[in-house]
């Protein structure tokens, strides 16, 4: 299981359906490998159903809340829902190919790109994976907005921590960082960003996608 999570607030976001779909995106691609946040979500989802049923017209005929706790026991036992058992990776319906052959887009001699941007045609956001050769260092930056990076193969390091496969960082405007890919494999992460990052220091042309909006 992956150490690095979604909050809690976007896990319920999530499962209220309130989480533009890219970010939604993102959160469903952790869920995909992690079996600890599909459980929470399942929690929320029973607890968001339950919560609608007790909103319909029946409620009124309950009276006082010992009335209402009894009429929440009576309710027939529903089975567990399967949708978890048969989760797909949500990526899988983006790419043309499996992610060992799609054709990345070289941005420098360390990291390439596949943009998924145009593909969702979602406005306001930039979603795309980036793969990053073992042990290469991303130069320094910081973001406008928050960043969703979800990591598929590999891992990275930066000033917080070490990510492996499946973990799920956050990034906002108060992190500025350099991930350096682990060792041993390239680092292949999706990445959502809802605003341009910067990069510090020297300007890398490049790097910085949003430069094309
Ligand atoms: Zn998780």
């Amino acid at each position: 299981m992956s150490g690095y999570h979604p909050d809690e607030i976007t896990l319920m976001d999530y499962s209220a359906g309130t989480l533009a779909m890219p970010q939604a995106l993102a959160v469903s691609v952790h869920l995909f490998m992690c079996t600890h946040c599909r459980n929470q979500v399942k929690q929320f989802n029973n607890l968001g159903g339950e919560l609608l049923t007790l909103s319909e017209p029946r409620e009124l005929e309950v009276q006082g809340f010992d009335d209402f706790m009894q009429a929440m026991d009576d309710e027939p036992v529903k089975p567990e829902p399967e949708i978890h058992s048969r989760y797909e990776n949500p990526l899988a319906a983006l790419l043309p190919q499996p992610l060992d052959r799609i054709t990345w887009r070289k941005q420098t001699r360390d990291i390439a790109e596949y943009d998924l941007t145009d593909k969702l045609q979602v406005q306001g956001f930039r979603i795309a994976l980036q793969k990053i050769r073992a042990g290469a260092r991303v130069p320094q930056h910081s973001h406008k907005g928050q960043e969703f990076t979800v990591i598929l193969q590999g891992g990275f390091s930066d000033e917080l921590g070490v990510y492996h496969e499946g973990d799920f960082i956050s990034r906002d405007p108060s992190h500025r960082h350099t991930p350096t890919a682990l060792q041993n494999e390239d680092c292949i992460c999706l990445t959502v960003l809802d605003a341009p990052i910067y990069f510090v220091g020297r300007f890398y042309r490049l790097l910085n996608p949003f430069l094309r909006w």
